[in-house]
C-alpha cells in the first residue's frame, strides 16, 4: 500500500492501474479512522480490484464555530487501519494541494441540502460536494462508497453524480455500531464519560421508532413525539437537533412511515455533535 499527497501521484497511479485492466474503488473519509470506515474498504474491495482511500479533513464543509482545528489527524494509526481492511492507495493532499491560491468553484446540490444537518449546518454540504467532486475527478474511481451513517450527505452525492452525468456507481454501506448501539463516528472521541453514557439512546430513540410502526403506529408526529420522550428521559446532557421522518430520496417530511421512510435525528451534547439514522418500513 502506497501514501501520496499530490494530486499528480494519484493520476499516475491510477492510469497505470486502469491501463492494467483494474476496476478502481474509492472510499473518501476524513480520517480517524474506525470500524465503519474499515467497512467502507472492504466493501468497495468487493466492488473493485484496486482501493484508493483518500483522508482529507476539509476546511470548507466545517461551520466557522465548528471543530475543524482539533478534529483528530493521526495518519499514521489511519495508515494502518486502511492496510489491514485491504486498501491499496492512500490519498492524503494538504489543504494547499486540493484549494490552490484563487480558487473559486462550488458545487451547490440545491433542495436536497435544506433540511436536516444542512438546517443547522449552513454550507456544509456545499463543503461537502465540492470536495468530493473534486476527489472523484482527481481519482476517476468506477465505484465509490458511502456510508449510510451519513445519509443526507449519501442523498447529496446520489443526486450530485446523477445530474453531473459522472460514470461512477455509487455505493451505500450500512451503519456499523458500537456494541451498545452507538454508531461509530469520529467524534465519539469527543464525549465525555458521561455523555458517552446517554449517547446510546439515539439508538434506542430509532429502535423504539422501528417497534411503533412494526406495532401499527405509523403517524410520523406520534413517532416522533416519543422518541423526544425518550431522549428527554435518557439523555439530558444532549440536545435535539432534529427528529425527522422523511422519504429517502427527496428528503421530505412524510406524515406516515412507510417503506423506504428515513427516521434521522441529531443531538448536540456539550462536548459533540452526534447524528444517526434508520430505515423504517
Ligand atoms: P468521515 O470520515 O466522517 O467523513 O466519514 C467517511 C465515510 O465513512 C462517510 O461515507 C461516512 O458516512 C462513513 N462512516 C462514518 N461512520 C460510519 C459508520 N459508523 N458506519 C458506516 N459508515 C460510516
Amino acid at each position: 500500500m502506497q501514501i501520496v499527497e499530490t494530486i499528480k501521484q494519484v493520476r499516475q497511479i491510477i492510469a497505470l492501474q486502469k491501463k492494467r485492466g483494474k476496476r478502481i474503488g474509492f472510499v473518501p473519509t476524513m480520517g480517524a479512522l474506525h470500524q465503519g470506515h474499515l467497512s467502507l474498504i472492504r466493501l468497495a474491495k468487493k466492488h473493485s480490484d484496486f482501493v484508493v482511500v483518500s483522508i482529507f479533513v476539509n476546511p470548507t464543509q466545517f461551520g466557522p464555530k465548528e471543530d475543524y482545528k482539533k478534529y483528530p489527524r493521526n495518519l499514521k494509526k489511519d495508515a494502518a487501519l486502511c492496510q489491514s481492511a485491504g486498501a491499496d492507495l492512500i490519498f492524503s493532499p494538504n489543504v494547499k494541494e486540493v484549494y490552490s491560491k484563487g480558487f473559486s468553484t462550488f458545487i451547490n446540490v440545491e433542495g436536497l441540502t435544506q433540511g436536516l444537518c444542512g438546517a443547522s449546518r449552513p454550507g456544509h454540504f456545499r463543503g461537502v460536494a465540492t470536495v468530493v467532486s473534486k476527489l472523484l475527478n482527481i481519482v476517476q474511481p468506477d465505484a465509490a462508497v458511502f456510508g449510510q451513517k451519513d445519509a443526507q450527505q449519501l442523498a447529496v452525492i446520489r443526486q450530485m453524480t446523477k445530474d453531473l452525468d459522472l460514470p461512477i456507481k455509487i455505493i451505500g454501506a450500512p451503519i456499523v455500531r458500537e456494541r451498545d448501539g452507538l454508531a461509530m463516528s469520529s467524534r465519539n472521541a469527543y464525549l465525555t464519560l458521561e455523555e458517552r453514557a446517554e449517547a446510546p439512546a439515539l439508538y434506542r430513540a430509532l429502535q423504539l421508532a422501528v417497534s411503533m410502526v412494526k406495532s401499527g403506529k405509523r403517524e410520523a408526529d406520534s413517532v416522533k413525539r416519543e422518541m423526544a420522550k425518550l431522549l428527554y428521559r435518557d439523555a439530558p446532557l444532549g440536545e435535539i437537533d432534529y427528529i425527522e421522518i422523511v422519504d429517502n430520496e427527496a428528503l421530505k417530511p412524510v406524515k406516515q412511515v412507510k417503506k423506504n421512510t428515513l427516521i434521522a435525528l441529531a443531538m448536540n451534547f456539550p462536548s459533540a455533535r452526534l447524528i444517526d439514522n434508520i430505515i423504517g418500513a
